[in-house]
């Protein structure tokens, strides 16, 4: 094999009560990517096309994230990575993760498979480091792993794939305005209360207990984040509205996809995830703002060849 197209998924990270450590997998929105083997030894970015991303390679995730692999497997060749972007940078659904993770998975094939999907996390980690500021694999495990994922350790990458209730949707609305991980990090506090901590992890243990056992009501009363969405909800136009209104329509939660400005929620069924999403756009409507809504199921395959 010389070539491959892969589907690199677009994902949902914090997932409320999770904050750094759970993600899903989305099926619906991804980027396309084609890597190539090529003569020449090392990695090279082709063409990029769709969003803004850096053509200088030393800037660009993918480069970072599959160089990181490279040096743990040394070849005499190298590899082209063009890069069909969907995902647009900075819109809280993992754009940087898609593309890092996408690299080393096409690699890896095109190398005979030297790794599990597991393994390739760590080296996918080194890129994701590059657009976040800090390595986190709550994106990157479910995209390489596919569904929900929990990460119990990011220093030692002790990462647990859970169960997805089958008929669980999510909605996102993503306001067309960039925000940068790097800086909705910024401004969180890096000490809490311990009250506000045992409310989160008292819901995070809730909310993976539910996903066991397919406890919609379970899982509803647990999407809570008394942490982080406080000081990251006024960076997202009309937050507080969106969610209560998908709460409304039927949502069984609603909350920040990974850093935003991205809002996710989960429902029961296609029919309530499609009145979340009219009820949620109502209020960028109203404003004039521009936005997407995406539907979609849980993808419990993680990264697809094309
Ligand atoms: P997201 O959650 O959408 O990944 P981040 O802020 O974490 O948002 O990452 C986006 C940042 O990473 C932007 O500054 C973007 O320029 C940079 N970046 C570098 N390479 C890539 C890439 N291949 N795909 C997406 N973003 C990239």
């Amino acid at each position: 094999m010389d070539n491959i197209n892969i589907f690199a998924p677009a994902s949902v990270a914090n997932v409320s009560c999770g904050f750094d450590v759970l993600g899903f997998c989305l099926d619906t929105i991804g980027d396309i990517m084609r890597v190539s083997k090529t003569k020449t030894k090392g990695i090279s970015i082709g063409t990029l096309k769709g969003q803004k991303i850096p053509i200088d390679p030393l800037k660009n995730v993918a480069y970072v994230a599959a160089n990181a692999l490279l040096k743990d497997f040394p070849t005499n060749g190298g590899f082209q990575i063009d890069i069909e972007k969907k995902i647009k940078p900075g819109s809280g659904i993992g754009s940087s993760a898609a593309s890092a993770a996408g690299a080393v998975f096409a690699i890896n094939e095109l190398l005979g498979k030297p790794y599990s999907r597991s393994q390739l996390v760590k080296f996918a980690m080194v890129g994701e480091s590059l657009a976040s500021g800090d390595a986190h694999a709550d994106n990157l495990a479910p995209v390489l792993l596919g569904g929900f994922t929990l990460v119990r350790s990011n220093k030692t990458l002790d990462i647990i794939k859970l169960p997805s209730p089958n008929d669980l949707i999510a909605t996102i609305i993503h306001p067309k305005i960039e925000l940068k991980t790097i800086h909705s990090r910024a401004i969180l506090k890096s000490e809490i209360p311990l009250t506000k901590a045992v409310e989160q992890w008292g819901n995070l243990g809730a909310f993976v207990s539910a996903l066991y056992t397919n406890d919609y009501g379970l899982l509803s009363r647990s999407m809570k984040d008394k942490v982080i969405e406080p000081a990251r909800a006024i960076l997202i136009p009309k937050f507080k509205e969106i969610k209560e209104s998908a709460i409304e329509a039927g949502a069984l939660g609603s909350g920040i996809s990974g850093s935003g400005p991205s809002v996710y929620a989960l429902s029961k069924g296609e029919k309530t995830a499609k009145k979340v999403g009219q009820f949620m756009k109502t209020h960028y409507d109203e404003i004039g703002l521009d936005y997407e809504v995406h539907y979609s199921t849980i993808n419990n395959e993680g990264i697809k060849i094309l």
